[in-house]
């Protein structure tokens, strides 16, 4: 149990909530008293220059979402309805619901322990199910890059496009490169909860020309140049507002700053929990630089009491020397701090029941949510599938930057407790 002197947080720890410096203000004003309150203006170009700058890529069309700027990649990688998309499993929905705008249909592909990111050997098995799919869509959860060089070999030698959502991984590298780089088309994302932010607001990144240039006519209602709005292609009101870019132009300049904070949170968390049955989200220190977005927690398997979950409620039964994510985020909540269980992956949303999943050994079982610990596990004594297992297993804990060492100090000891 808890000590005495734990006391409720009074203001309350957030998953990560926006920072702001003080530019970002300063550039909405500029935005307002040059009357450029439109989807034109000085911030839109400067966010799109600050955004190759810091990435390398040679084009970024801002946008008014990731969600958008993932829809439009679907649309330049040429998704036809009926189209098998392959998609990252373990990831936020925004990442595959764009290839249902299409028409296109995901088969998702599971998740690898090293990263928590699509796993490049079910990938490989994937094609050699369904050699004919043109396109891969990939993310990088948490800001942590998963394995994209192996995957873009993969994708290279099938002719298959990457899309790739870096839209929790902005400012991370892979062998040096920074994430949104690899695929033929990268999307951002400047969402409130993400590293750096505009409140909204997206941006699709490439370095093909006529790529970005349609991106720009599209997200503009795809007018054609004409005296009057003449229309020949669908057309999208996607662009990003001047008065959001000014937000985005404030952020840019601290995104090395919150990369550090979230570094350091990392950091203490792992040191705080040596000695629990633990281990934090994994990275490869050799390959990636994550932007540590997000720090999680992944509870041993020897160490979980029972948790059960349905579609809406969990049930836990609680054990000396173990706990469950269930258990660690209703404590965390008593004490007014903000965790989340791990994105539930798309292979077991209600909603995506019917689409392909594919594990190391092929085709995976339909996703189930009675999972039991301990209960369910396959012929060889592991669980049916990765994600089903991390995400069973694990917990995001509250990573905002603007916790203070000692705020960070008491979630610890209140996890802590959770395995007395
Ligand atoms: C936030 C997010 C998106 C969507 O970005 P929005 O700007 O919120 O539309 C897409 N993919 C992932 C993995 C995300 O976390």
């Amino acid at each position: 149990m808890l000590d005495d002197n734990i006391r409720k947080f009074s203001d309350k720890v957030w998953l990560s909530s926006p920072t702001m410096h003080g530019p970002e203000l300063k550039y909405m004003t500029e935005a307002y008293e040059t009357n450029w309150m439109s989807t034109v203006g000085k911030n839109i170009d400067e966010v799109e220059r600050m955004t190759c700058e810091q990435t390398g890529c040679k084009y970024a069309v801002a946008l008014s979402a990731g969600t958008a700027a993932l829809h439009m990649a679907v649309k330049l990688a040429g998704i036809k309805p009926g189209d098998k998309v392959f998609c990252s499993d373990m990831t936020f929905d925004a990442t595959v619901n764009p290839v249902r705008y299409e028409g296109g249909e995901p088969v998702f592909i599971d998740t690898e322990y090293d990263t928590w990111n699509m796993d490049p050997v079910a990938l490989e098995q994937a094609f050699r199910m369904y050699p004919e799919v043109k396109a891969v869509v990939v993310a990088h959860l948490y800001g942590t890059p998963g394995k994209i060089n192996e995957i873009k070999k993969i994708c290279d030698q099938h002719g298959a496009v990457i899309i790739e959502d870096a839209a929790e991984s902005l400012g991370a590298s892979y062998q040096g490169v920074q994430t949104g780089t690899f695929g033929t088309y990268g999307v951002i994302s400047f969402n409130g909860n993400k590293i750096i932010t505009g409140s909204a607001g997206g941006a699709l990144l490439t370095n093909d020309k006529k790529a970005a240039d349609k991106v720009r006519k599209w997200s503009t209602q795809a007018r054609e140049n004409a005296p009057w709005y003449q229309h020949e292609e669908l057309g999208y009101n996607y662009r990003m507002s001047n008065v959001i870019a000014g937000v985005v132009r404030g952020q840019y300049p601290y995104l090395q700053e919150h990369i550090s904070q979230k570094r350091a949170i990392y950091e203490r968390y792992k040191e705080g929990f040596k000695d629990l049955p633990v281990s934090m989200n994994p990275y490869d220190a050799d390959k990636s630089e994550p932007n540590f977005w997000l720090s999680c927690l992944l509870i041993n398997n020897e160490a979980m009491c029972r948790q059960v979950r349905g579609e809406r409620e969990a049930l836990y039964v609680s054990e000396q020397g173990k706990s469950c994510p269930t258990e660690i985020l209703e404590t965390l909540a008593k004490y007014n701090a903000e965790g989340r269980p791990i994105w539930k992956p798309m292979h077991m949303q209600p909603i995506y029941r019917m689409n392909g999943f594919i594990t190391r050994e092929g085709s995976g079982r339909a996703g189930t949510n009675a999972y039991i610990s301990g209960g369910e596990l396959g012929e060889d004594g592991k669980p049916y599938d990765v994600g089903m297992d991390i995400f069973h297993r694990g917990l995001c804990l509250p990573s905002d930057n603007k916790m203070t060492e000692q705020q960070q100090e008491q979630i610890i000891q209140i996890v802590r407790s959770c395995f007395d």
